[in-house]
């Protein structure tokens, strides 16, 4: 099943359903977005986010960055230096 964010105002969190503004920078703010295969199909407050969830996501936007494909899919780019 894909949620897509694409027409959503809001985001919520996944665990506590607490709302993150579509104008907000997620990243910015700690907030984590759980992929499946590419698609966004969630997001998970800092509050919520595990201490393991915050190493791996610091660690994701530290080694790449994401790029989104014409299929709206996030896809990983490693930085090559
Ligand atoms: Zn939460």
């Amino acid at each position: 099943m894909y949620i897509f964010r694409f027409g959503i105002d809001d985001y919520n969190c996944m665990r506590c359903g607490k709302v993150l503004s579509r104008e907000a920078d997620a990243g910015a703010m700690g907030w984590i977005m759980e992929l499946y295969e590419g698609f966004v199909v969630g997001f998970v407050c800092p509050e919520c986010a595990t201490d393991e969830e915050d190493i791996a996501a610091q660690t994701t936007s530290a080694m790449g960055t994401f790029h989104t494909d014409k299929f709206g899919r996030m896809l990983y780019d490693p930085n090559t230096q």
